[in-house]
């Protein structure tokens, strides 16, 4: 009961990429990369292990960018020479740097499957595996290729997520989760054919079905905005909607966002992966504050279907803080499941 986990993401070792940048380029190239690689995925295991993850990744570090990790991995897409784009409906930022569609989008083979089999092999522990959702990275590309409408590319990519989640699932991954941050944004879209698209993109995989819904990394520009927004209106047209689909868990962010936790009332019936650890400050959380925001989600959720985890990715914090937020998440939760048991044995 209660058990925690990350989001996804975990900073670089400053051996492997500058820390504190997003899409920081690589220090190493060639095998001597995929060997500092291997390392880190070694020790951010080993780290979430330490600190009382029960479901681990990889840490994405073998990823510059968690959606271009996934594209790099495909045909007719150029992440290198970016473009300039209206992203997340302007909401954080007017524009924004974004991969380019330049031909034909394909899958020649497996994007992920060397690395989810790599730290298979490194834990025994549930291991989680995240990829873009496909109307995020729609929101994160420039087609320069198709011309076509944002449902017609984004269910492109999602028979391409398909097949990559197929392969993750049977290599052993527990957990395939889809980040949709764009969810929060593009309301219309999400029921018009975005619940279509992850369905797609979960069909057939055995593995938990995961989605994480977020605001995004704690930059200036979006801790602005989640200061100043207190319309949570949003989740009751995404929620519900979760609820109906075949999706087993959602991941939301709730700490830093201040949202009111009523609405997760909505996500009857699935497990609810609740962001109890703000991303975006390297002030490390006391487990008792942590226990309180669980305690919190508790009045609207059952213990059973809680999950205590991270608002979003770790990877813009420094290494001590996100071990110190990692160890405050599962001693916050090692509280108040004393609480739960103390309650169950009382006659
Ligand atoms: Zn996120």
């Amino acid at each position: 009961m209660l058990e925690s986990s990350i989001v996804g993401s975990l900073p670089k070792p400053a051996w492997l990429a500058q820390p504190n940048m997003l899409k920081a380029p690589w220090r190493l190239s060639g095998h001597e990369l995929i060997e500092a690689q291997n390392d880190a995925v070694r020790l951010v295991i080993l780290e979430q292990e330490e600190a009382g993850m029960s479901t681990v990744t990889d840490g994405e570090v073998r990823r510059r960018h968690y959606i271009w990790g996934f594209l790099d991995g495909l045909t007719g897409i150029d992440t290198e020479a970016l473009a300039t784009a209206r992203s997340r409906g302007g909401r954080y930022s007017d524009t924004t740097q974004v991969a380019r569609i330049v031909g034909p989008v394909e899958r020649r083979g497996p994007v992920l499957l060397e690395a989810c089999r790599f730290a298979r092999d490194a834990t025994s522990r549930r291991l989680k595996v995240t990829m873009p959702g496909p109307m995020t990275i729609v929101d994160s590309v420039s087609d320069e290729h198709y011309g076509t409408d944002r449902k017609t590319l984004a269910m492109r990519f999602a028979a391409i997520l398909n097949a990559e989640a197929r392969e993750l699932s049977a290599a052993g991954a527990d957990v395939i989760q889809f980040d949709e941050p764009c969810f929060n944004i593009y309301l219309n879209e999400v029921e018009a054919w975005g619940i279509e698209a992850l369905e797609v993109c979960m069909d057939g995989v055995s593995a938990t079905r995961a989605v994480h819904i977020c605001y995004g990394y704690g930059t200036p520009a979006v801790l602005a905005w989640k200061t100043r927004n207190t319309d949570w209106g949003h989740y009751g047209v995404t929620f519900p909607l979760l609820a109906r689909s075949t999706v087993d868990q959602v991941s939301v962010e709730c700490a830093a966002s201040g949202v009111n936790l009523a609405v997760l009332r909505a996500l009857d019936g699935k497990d609810v992966l609740l962001g109890a650890i703000d991303v975006g400050t390297e002030l490390v959380e006391s487990p008792d504050s942590v226990a309180t925001r669980i305690r919190r989600a508790l009045e609207h959720v059952p213990a059973a279907r809680l999950f205590p985890c991270t608002d979003c990715g770790l990877v813009p914090r420094s290494r001590e803080a996100s071990r110190g937020k990692m160890r405050a998440l599962a001693e916050g939760a090692a509280i108040v499941r004393a609480e739960l048991a103390l309650v169950g044995s009382r006659p």
